[in-house]
């Protein structure tokens, strides 16, 4: 039924009058620090727009805020704290539940930021939980991927770590790895209940889910030296791993991002990087190519569900407003990545604006030559000006 909504919401949006509303918009425009002179006053009510923020890169390095991120933010709420103006986080990254993400960055930030404002690269996995509900299926990447999994509804979930585990011999590095001597004491206790109760050994695997950043390269993708590699042996073997090859198991990956920025100051190897190392190893290994699924920016679903989360999280105040429209004239996506970011958000289409910022990835002086996004800034903090600016003066109030 919510589909059903937002969907006739959205139809509502793209009337010929929405439209040429946004079509006003002038494209690929540049905005540089020594243009933006003083904060305009706040947005009047009903904020007809929505904000998704990229975090790294962004809002963040590392932990870090950076580009006034926190100053930015706070100019959503009132000065009570309530949110006055609707936003997300939309990013690629992940590895914890939301409700911790939500945590970590309202402390980070000094606002509070309700899980459902939070989504990751793998939110998406959360649609899947009915059809693996009871299956056993492998949670790979560093942070907590089995808490992920299970809090999405996966009730048969190990690590690769601990799956890796029940098979002596599967790599052969493993006793060079300090890290992982380190780590047999702490696995997740519940999990491993579960997995002596069920014996991971004797039964398929019915799908692997890369859930954030693998730890283990060369374990993960079973090392380009030995055969006997734990996820080709997984995916090769249609989830039993030693026995001969079978139909291989669904792959999903939550991102497909080649790099990003994190603390390092050139950019570092993301999942995309992961997914075409697995992939040119297995297919140089293994008759069939390997077939998988990567959600995350740039792919349109993500955008679409950001909607539907912005469409969730409007201020109460503004909902007497909505009477049964779609509230939402334009949604901004801030990111620093043209590929991913500014992709996603063209893709997308209407009513999506994208905003380019030159604290990540990008670090160009014009638009970038190929993903040319609408704005071009320095900083979130810039970028919010812009927005605010353009929305009071839109809605006729004087500055
Ligand atoms: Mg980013």
């Amino acid at each position: 039924m919510k589909m059903e909504f937002l969907q006739i919401l959205r139809k509502s949006a793209t009337s010929p009058q929405n439209r040429r509303r946004v079509s006003s918009i002038s494209p690929n425009r540049l905005f540089s620090s020594h243009q933006i002179h003083s904060h305009p006053p706040p947005p009047p009510y009903p904020a007809s727009f929505g904000i998704a923020f990229d975090i790294d890169g962004v809002i963040l390095r590392g932990d870090t805020p950076i580009g006034g991120s926190p100053q930015a933010l706070k100019r959503l709420y009132d000065d009570s704290g309530t949110l006055r103006i609707p936003y997300v986080f939309l990013t690629n990254g992940g590895g914890v539940p939301e409700s911790k993400r939500a945590m970590e960055l309202s402390k980070l930030l000094s606002i509070h930021i309700s899980p459902s404002q939070v989504i990751q690269g793998h939110s998406p996995f959360k649609q899947l939980a009915k059809r693996f509900e009871n299956e056993l299926i492998i949670a790979v990447g560093k942070g907590e991927p089995v808490s992920v999994m299970s809090e999405y509804g996966f009730k048969n979930v190990l690590s690769i770590d601990e799956y890796a585990s029940y098979f002596e011999h599967i790599d052969p590095l493993r006793h060079y790895k300090n890290w992982m001597n380190q780590q047999a004491g702490c696995e997740n206790s519940s999990s491993r209940e579960m997995a002596m109760r069920n014996d991971p050994c004797s039964q398929r695997v019915q799908a692997v889910f890369i859930v954030s950043d693998s730890v283990d390269w060369s374990r993960d993708i079973q090392a380009f030296l030995y055969l006997n590699i734990v996820l080709c042996d997984i995916l090769s073997t249609g989830g039993l791993p030693g026995r001969k090859i079978s139909s291989q198991p669904p792959l999903y990956f939550a991102s497909d991002d080649l790099s990003y920025q994190g603390l390092f100051p050139t950019e570092r190897l993301g999942m995309g990087a992961f997914r075409i190392a697995l992939e040119s190893i297995y297919n140089r290994m293994y008759p069939n190519v390997l077939e998988y699924t990567s959600y995350g920016k740039p792919n349109p679903s993500v955008f679409r569900n950001a909607e539907n989360a912005l469409v969730q999280v409007v201020p109460s105040s503004m909902n007497h407003c909505i009477n049964g429209q779609y509230p939402f004239k334009t949604l901004y996506m801030i990111g620093d990545n043209p590929s991913v970011d500014i992709r996603g958000a063209k893709q997308a289409g209407h009513p999506w604006f994208s905003i380019l910022t030159r604290s990540g990835v990008f670090k160009g002086k014009e638009n970038h030559t190929i993903y040319a996004a609408d704005l071009v800034v320095d900083t979130v903090e810039e970028a919010m000006d812009y927005i605010l600016r353009k929305e009071t003066c839109q809605s006729g109030r004087s500055t």
